[in-house]
């Protein structure tokens, strides 16, 4: 069934260049010989190392553990740990995290979790998720288990399959749901146990004709999994849009998809819980686009988690020249790097080179006021007037004029014919506005810590100050009567 797309708000039809890296099959990467694990695979707490140094482990091998915001990682290779030290990572703005250096040994060797693939208990389903180490694929790279076990005292009516993938050049998911289609499918079955939702939607964009053909047909005898195809329209793929497109649900503000009974999860991680549950396979490896026209021969490239970016474009043929820009992602809500020695993590869903010819038009002008920017923001925002009032540095105004439910999408950037930055002013309007509520929890946690403390210490004076008291009249009471002396009676 093709839904008009007028079921969704606002959006925009970027032009998809998806051609350029979907017609070869999926390259298995050859074993790197280093890789750099990221104890901070996603946002949350980083995972701890448990593997020292100089420790050996085996592919597939436990070597962090996460903690319900963190996943669990696991060793994609066997090898050596060479040491636990910061290194670049591909996160906006540059900057470096705490990474597991390893050395990899050609000679594999595998490790599999111990899993009762047979299980049918929506906890030891959900657990085995966990152990493995899944996150969510298709952009939030939140843990799966954490959001699973989230449905363990909700009703979900319907589980939704996101196979949309309306970034422009991004075409890992429609190479997943096209080659694997029985660890697709396979993972819906399972997650439709784990939530006990009595049916699942897989929600694929017109413009992946053979992924929505080929997933039909794996799920032919599948009552309870229906295929739709939705209009290609950006931001489809957004998880406020895709439920209000294929349910016609409206998620309220501050409320999760699990309160109006639907769960959300992109068709990749599907695959990831299969191979969990399935085979015992922990989340090591993924599939990345590697596409743009700088780029000799975009392709997608399922890699070992840790792989250096500089690797896979080696594996790509290489630079045509030099590239323009190196995003992250997608074009829309991607972010730019500038180092190529840095490694991808469980979230890296595609890396662009692109050219100049590709690039939004650099120089900008004042705001012409044409309305555009409004009438295709998804969340009926008022993008214009946002971007005023942060520029003025006005922030708190910019969040009761309803930053906070901008998605970053860049819709608006996209149509606004003045090139103005507005995504870029709203990317840092949040994290400005983040970091200064972080500062001010942290001032009042001070502020508490400090009264509490003058506090008690009041307390201890006052008790201090009884017992002296009480003490001093103890004393009194019983100290017996002095008997004057003879001299003093003869006086
Ligand atoms: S980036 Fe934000 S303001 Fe702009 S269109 Fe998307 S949701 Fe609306
Ligand atoms: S699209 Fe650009 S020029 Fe038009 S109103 Fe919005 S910010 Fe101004």
């Amino acid at each position: 069934m093709l839904f008009s797309h007028s079921l969704i708000k606002g959006g925009v039809h970027p032009e998809g260049r998806k051609q350029l890296s979907n017609d070869n099959d999926i390259m298995r990467l050859p074993a790197p010989k280093r890789l750099y694990i990221s104890l901070k695979q996603h946002t949350g707490l980083p995972a701890t190392a448990v593997v020292r140094a100089g420790d050996k482990v085996i592919a597939g091998q436990l070597i962090a553990t996460g903690s319900g915001s963190s996943a669990n990682l696991h060793a994609p290779q066997s090898g050596v740990v060479l040491k636990i030290a910061t290194h670049r990572a591909a996160i906006p703005g540059g900057g470096e995290e705490l990474m597991i250096h390893m050395l990899c040994d050609p000679e594999r060797q595998n490790s599999s979790l111990k899993v009762d693939n047979d299980a049918k208990d929506r906890v030891a389903l959900i657990d085995i998720i966990e152990a493995a180490g899944v996150v969510g694929m298709g952009g939030a790279v939140f843990p799966a288990a954490t959001k699973i076990r989230s449905t363990l005292n909700k009703q979900i009516d319907t589980l939704l399959i996101n196979g949309c993938e309306c970034e422009p050049y991004l075409t890992c998911d429609d190479k997943v749901m096209r080659e694997q289609s029985v660890e697709v499918i396979g993972g819906i079955r399972y997650l439709l146990q784990a939530t006990a939702a009595p049916k699942a939607i897989i929600g694929i964009e017109d413009n992946k004709p053979e992924a929505l053909q080929i997933l039909t047909d794996a799920a032919s005898e599948d009552s309870n999994i229906e295929i739709k195809s939705l209009p290609t329209h950006y931001p489809m793929g957004s998880a406020k849009q895709f439920i209000q497109a294929l349910c016609q649900v409206e998620v309220p503000k501050g409320k999760r998809s699990t309160d109006v009974g639907v769960f959300v999860q992109n068709v990749a991680t599907c695959a990831a819980i299969y191979n969990a549950i399935r085979y015992g396979k922990p989340m090591t490896h993924r599939v990345v686009t590697l596409s743009g026209g700088a780029l000799e021969k975009p392709m997608n490239i399922e890699a070992p988690i840790g792989t250096l970016i500089s690797e896979l474009v080696a594996s790509c043929g290489g630079l045509k020249g030099t590239a323009s820009r190196i995003v992250i992602g997608g074009p829309m809500m991607g972010h730019t790097i500038s180092n190529m020695h840095t490694p991808i993590i469980k979230g890296t869903s595609g890396i662009l080179f692109l050219e100049e010819s590709e690039l939004p038009q650099k120089n900008s002008s004042p705001c012409v006021s044409c309305g555009r920017c409004v009438s295709v923001c998804p969340m009926g925002l008022l993008p214009n007037a946002m971007a005023e009032l942060v520029a003025n540095d006005d922030l708190e105004a910019s969040s009761e004029q309803g930053l906070n439910s901008c998605l970053l999408c860049g819709s608006c950037a996209f149509i606004c014919p003045a090139s103005l930055p507005l995504t870029q002013y709203f990317t840092y309007a949040k994290d400005e506005l983040g970091r200064q509520r972080k500062m001010e929890n942290k001032a009042q946690l001070a502020r508490r810590l400090n009264q509490q403390r003058s506090e008690r210490l009041a307390k201890e004076a006052t008790e201090k100050a009884a017992q002296k008291a009480a003490k001093k009249a103890q004393r009194g009471a019983t100290r017996p009567k002095r008997t004057p002396t003879t001299a003093e009676q003869e006086i």
